[in-house]
Parts: C-alpha cells; sequence; structure tokens
C-alpha cells in the first residue's frame, strides 16, 4: 500500500544546496555571508530568556514588523513576516493566484523554487526564457497571459541586476497584475523597489535576513506591500501556521536592523570582493555577467561547469552546479571572505592548468 497522495508522488520537490559535514569546505554554495552577524545580534540571543520561550511568540511579529518597517520607512500594515523568505513567497502563491486562474509568470532561469511552489499549490506557470545575454525578457513577459510576475532581482543564478527605473515602467504596465519582486539579494545591488510599494498596489517585494544580515540561519524573511497584498499573506499564514517568526528570530533581526553600520560595511566588503573576484574570473577566460548579487555564475571557459564543480570540491571548495541545459556550462560561486576567494581562485588555476 502506498499512502502517499498523487500530488506528493508526483511533485519534483526543490534541491537545496549542500551543507556538507564531512571534512572543512571553503563554502561557496549557499549564498551565505561569509561575516558573522552583528554582535548586537549575539548579544539579543544571550539576552533571551526562558519566558520568551515558555510563550507562543506574538503571531503577527509585531515588535519585528515595527522595526521593519521604521527601517524600511513604510508602515506597519505595509509589513509581513515569515519563516524564511521562501515561506513568504510560498504564501504568497495561493494569496494572489488561482488554481485555475492564468497563472504565474517567471523566467526560465530564475529562482526555481518558484516553479515548486506554482505545482505544490496547483497554479499554472508561465516559464518566459531569458535573453541569450540572459538578461530577463521584460517585454515577453508583459505579453505573456497571466495572473501576475515573480522577478527575482538581482536574478538567482545569474546574478544580473534590473534597475530600479525599468522596473517601474514594467510594474506600471501591468496595473492589473500582481508583481512580487524577490530581492533577497537586493542590499548588494541597492536599487530596492520597497519606496514604489507606496504608490504601486500590484507590487510585493520580498525581502530576507538571511543573506545581508548573516542570517540565514534563523530563519527570517519579509514582504512589503500595499495593506491589501499584507492582509491576503496573513490570511493565507493563518491558515498554515500561527506562529512562523519564533522568539528568537524577532528579537536577532530587530537587533540586526539597529546595527546598520555594520550591516552596511560588511555588505560594501563583498560587493568589493565581488568585483576583485570576477575581474581574476575573466582573466582565467570565463564568461562572468556583470553580478549584482553577492554571488557570481561563472561558465564557458576550457572546462565545463560539471568538471569545474566536481574538481574544486576534491579539492575542498563548494560551488553550485545543475546539469541543465545552459545552465551546466556555468557554475555560482558565491563571494567569500578574501581569504575563501584567494583559495577559490588558486583552485581554479590548478583546475584550468
Ligand atoms: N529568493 C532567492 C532568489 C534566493 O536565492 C533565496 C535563497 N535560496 C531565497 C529567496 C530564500 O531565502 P530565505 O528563505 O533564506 O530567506
Amino acid at each position: 500500500m502506498n499512502f502517499l497522495s498523487r500530488k506528493a508522488r508526483a511533485i519534483l520537490p526543490y534541491t537545496a544546496g549542500e551543507q556538507l559535514r564531512d571534512k572543512v569546505y571553503t563554502k561557496l554554495n549557499t549564498n551565505e555571508n561569509p561575516y558573522p552577524p552583528s554582535p548586537c545580534v549575539l548579544r539579543a540571543l544571550a539576552a533571551v530568556e526562558g519566558d520568551d520561550l515558555r510563550r507562543y511568540p506574538r503571531p503577527d511579529a509585531g515588535r519585528l514588523r515595527a522595526a521593519i518597517a521604521a527601517r524600511e520607512g513604510v508602515g506597519e500594515e505595509n509589513v509581513f513576516c515569515g519563516n524564511g523568505s521562501d515561506e513568504v513567497l510560498a504564501l504568497s502563491f495561493p494569496a494572489f493566484f488561482d488554481g485555475d486562474g492564468a497563472g504565474a509568470c517567471f523566467a526560465d532561469i530564475t529562482y526555481s523554487f518558484y516553479e515548486v511552489f506554482a505545482a505544490f499549490f496547483g497554479i499554472p506557470k508561465k516559464v518566459v526564457p531569458l535573453r541569450s545575454d540572459f538578461t530577463l525578457d521584460l517585454a515577453a513577459m508583459r505579453a505573456a497571459d497571466c495572473q501576475g510576475y515573480y522577478i527575482a532581482n538581482p536574478n538567482a543564478p545569474t546574478g544580473i541586476g534590473i534597475g530600479r527605473g525599468e522596473m517601474e515602467a514594467f510594474i506600471a504596465s501591468v496595473p492589473d497584475r500582481i508583481v512580487v519582486a524577490d530581492e533577497a539579494y537586493m542590499d548588494f545591488f541597492g536599487e530596492s523597489l520597497v519606496p514604489l510599494t507606496k504608490k504601486y498596489g500590484n507590487l510585493l517585494v520580498v525581502r530576507t535576513f538571511s543573506k545581508s544580515y548573516s542570517l540565514a540561519g534563523m530563519r527570517c524573511g519579509y514582504a512589503v506591500g500595499a495593506p491589501a497584498l499584507i492582509g491576503g499573506l496573513f490570511r493565507m499564514k493563518d491558515c498554515f501556521n500561527s506562529y512562523p517568526v519564533d522568539a528568537v528570530a524577532e528579537a536577532v533581526c530587530i537587533a540586526a536592523l539597529s546595527d546598520e553600520a555594520y550591516h552596511a560595511d560588511t555588505v560594501a566588503r563583498i560587493v568589493a570582493e565581488r568585483t576583485r573576484v570576477r575581474a581574476e574570473l575573466l582573466k582565467m577566460g570565463f564568461t562572468v555577467p556583470e553580478s549584482k548579487a553577492n554571488f557570481l555564475f561563472a561558465g564557458r571557459a576550457a572546462k565545463g561547469g560539471k568538471e569545474i564543480y566536481e574538481r574544486l570540491k576534491e579539492a575542498g571548495v563548494l560551488v553550485r552546479f545543475w546539469d541543465k541545459p545552459v545552465l551546466r556550462d556555468f557554475c555560482r560561486i558565491t563571494v567569500g571572505s578574501p581569504a575563501e576567494n584567494e583559495i577559490l581562485i588558486k583552485q581554479l588555476h590548478q583546475i584550468l592548468l
């Protein structure tokens, strides 16, 4: 007897990057931040009391929403928090898309969880190919028949960013469709659409503490948008999990937001290393689109993506590789600390010899 539902049997789940513990790796495969979180975070963690854990947390993550609202220059009613931006994105599918609607539109090469969420929630997908230079084909997306869009900006795994002006023109041109802008990597670009959420009721911006705040292990992300959209996310959350943001996450993320100087400093270090590592990769003959994120998409060198991934792994350096058309020529490499990046560069020189 197979007790699994037809859906559980048929669905192809998302594959997260490897978290190997068999030896110490130079880990450049899941876009984690190479720097620890702010010292304020560690102090907030130490200050968590038994009572904070004994009681259920706030179901609306109210204190954290207030802190995010202050940081983003919006009202608390414009903010929704979830267990990682993955959960926020997941809840957005049933909140804004119908199973019998025209579907959710996204690029063929983008964050692959969109496809999994669409399948999980039974929502049709409209997949639009990237142009040959890996940029998003916004004109083709506009022409697609759909209920709305998922746009990772900067995009993953290419790292390519779209400026605020171009995004605004797109959002203004599709007033009857929701645009979900996934800004997981936006702090490394600095063109966030959050200010535009006041002007466009069809724009939802999704952000995370995982990358620029060095809190991937804490699992907290949020959305900013018009109260009607935020209300939709709350309705879905309250059908699924009353308390997606735990008491520790709330305290820790508030502390992370309080240390703006630390955040700006670590982001600037990563951006500087991104420029340096990209220049090194170009010198080695890689094709590397200009990245606005904390990773580089490098490929088409003398060796294929798979060989580079495997040989780096043997040498103790983990990068991300997808055995799929187009992607298999490339690896996605997280920008690490200067020391980690040196190890990567040294090993790549060896492999390409
Ligand atoms: N969006 C994109 C484009 C990502 O690459 C990731 C990280 N895998 C996420 C969202 C989710 O991040 P998190 O759930 O850690 O906030």
